[in-house]
C-alpha cells in the first residue's frame, strides 16, 4: 500500500444547513483524494488535498477518447452517529474489471479503500443526519495524457469526491414510470455495457431526454442485438416478481451492468425465502405475464435508490401497470432489509458492512 500524504484545506466551506434540501451530486466536500499513475512506475503520489479545480491540456488524451471510468458507493451514518461502508471492496474491484476492458491500470485496490477511509475521517462531521441521507462517493479514472492518438494512454489520474446527499424518497416509494427504448440501445455483445464507463452514459442521454419528454423518469434498455430481451434501467438493474416468491431478473450476459445492489438483493431475497433465477427475459412476455396477472410487481436495483419500485411501463404507444401501480410487498421488503443493514439498524449476517466509527 502507497504512503498518504495529507495537506488540510486552510478555509472550509458552510456545510448544508437543511438536510431536507441535499439533493444529488450538487455539493462538494473540503478535500479529496487523487492518486497518479504512470506506465513502468505504477500507482504513486497518493495524497489528500483540498477540493479544487484541475488544470488540464486541451490535448489531454480523456477529452477525446474517452478512457474514463467511475463508480459510486455510500457512507452511512447510524442512529449511534458512527459511520459504516456497505461494501466498498466490491466497488474498487468492479473498477478494476472497467479498467482492464478500457485498456486502463487496474487500480491499487487497497490503497484506494485506504485513502477512502483516510478522507471520510477527515470529512465525517459532512455525513449528514436525516434518515434516508448519506455522502455518496464517487471514485474516478481518467487517462491523462497529453498526446492527440488513438492509444492507450501512459499516464491517469485516480481522484476519489464526496457529496451529501438527500433522502431518494421523501414519502415512502414512490414508483416510477419507465419508457422501454425500442430504437436506440446501451451496449452491446463484446463492448462496455459491463463496466462503469463514461462513454456508456454519454451514449444513454438521447433516450433518456426523449423518454423523460414524454413524462417517463427512466428508459428501460433492450438487448443491443434483437431488441427483445429485457436489460437494465440508466443505472439499475431490473427484478420481476412472479406469484409473490419467485423474483426473475436478467443474467449478467457482458452488456449489463453488474450491480452490487443487485448482487445483495439476490442474496437477501434467498436468505428470505424468496426463489431467485437469473434468465433471459423477453420483454413482450413481461407485458404478457403482468395482464395475465402472473408478473405482480417490478422494480429497480442500485446505490442511489436502493429499490426503486416500476408501477408502469411504456412500450411504443402501450402502457401497462405493474400490479396496482404502488410499491409492492416484496420490494418493500428488500428495501426495509437492506437499507436496514446498510444504515446498521439490522445486523449484517454477510458481512458487507465496514464500520469506520
Ligand atoms: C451503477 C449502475 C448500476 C447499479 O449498480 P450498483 O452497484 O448497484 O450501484 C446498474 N446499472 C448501471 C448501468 C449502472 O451504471
Amino acid at each position: 500500500m502507497l504512503p498518504i500524504s495529507v495537506t488540510k484545506a486552510t478555509v472550509l466551506k458552510d456545510k448544508p444547513q437543511d438536510e431536507s434540501k441535499l439533493g444529488f451530486g450538487k455539493i462538494f466536500t473540503d478535500h479529496m483524494f487523487l492518486m497518479d499513475y504512470e506506465e513502468g512506475r505504477g500507482w504513486h503520489d497518493a495524497r489528500i488535498v483540498p477540493y479544487g479545480n484541475f488544470s488540464f491540456d486541451p490535448a489531454t488524451t480523456v477529452f477525446h477518447y474517452g478512457q474514463a471510468i467511475f463508480e459510486g458507493t455510500k457512507c452511512y451514518r447510524r442512529a449511534d452517529g458512527g459511520l459504516q461502508l456497505f461494501r466498498p471492496q466490491e466497488n474498487f474491484a468492479r473498477m478494476s474489471r472497467s479498467a482492464k476492458r478500457m485498456a486502463m491500470p487496474e487500480l491499487d485496490e487497497e490503497t484506494a479503500l485506504e485513502g477512502l477511509k483516510q478522507l471520510i475521517a477527515i470529512e465525517q462531521d459532512w455525513v449528514p443526519h436525516q434518515p434516508g441521507t448519506s455522502l455518496y462517493i464517487r471514485p474516478t479514472m481518467i487517462a491523462t495524457d497529453v498526446m492527440l492518438g488513438v492509444h492507450a494512454a501512459k499516464h491517469y489520474l485516480f481522484y476519489i469526491i464526496l457529496d451529501p446527499v438527500g433522502s431518494y424518497y421523501k414519502n415512502g416509494l414512490a414508483p416510477v414510470g419507465i419508457y422501454v427504448e425500442d430504437e436506440y440501445v446501451r451496449a452491446v455483445r463484446g463492448g462496455t455495457g459491463f463496466t462503469k464507463c463514461a462513454g456508456n452514459y454519454a451514449a444513454s442521454i438521447l433516450a433518456g431526454a426523449i423518454a423523460e419528454e414524454k413524462g417517463y423518469s427512466q428508459v428501460l434498455w433492450l438487448d443491443g442485438v434483437e431488441q427483445k430481451y429485457v436489460e437494465e434501467v440508466g443505472a439499475m438493474n431490473m427484478m420481476f416478481v412472479y406469484g409473490g416468491n419467485r423474483i426473475v431478473t436478467p443474467a449478467l450476459n457482458g452488456s449489463i451492468l453488474p450491480g452490487i445492489t443487485r448482487q445483495s438483493v439476490i442474496t437477501l431475497a434467498r436468505q428470505l425465502g424468496y426463489e431467485v433465477e437469473e434468465t433471459r427475459l423477453a420483454i413482450a412476455d413481461i407485458f404478457a405475464d403482468a395482464k395475465a396477472g402472473k408478473l405482480t410487481e417490478a422494480f429497480g436495483t442500485g446505490t442511489a435508490a436502493v429499490i426503486s419500485p416500476v408501477g408502469e411501463l411504456c412500450m411504443k404507444d402501450e402502457k401497462l401497470t405493474i400490479g396496482d401501480g404502488k410499491i409492492g410487498p416484496v420490494a418493500q421488503k428488500l428495501y426495509d432489509t437492506l437499507t436496514g443493514i446498510q444504515y446498521g439498524r439490522l445486523p449484517d449476517e454477510n458481512n458487507w458492512i465496514m464500520r469506520l466509527s
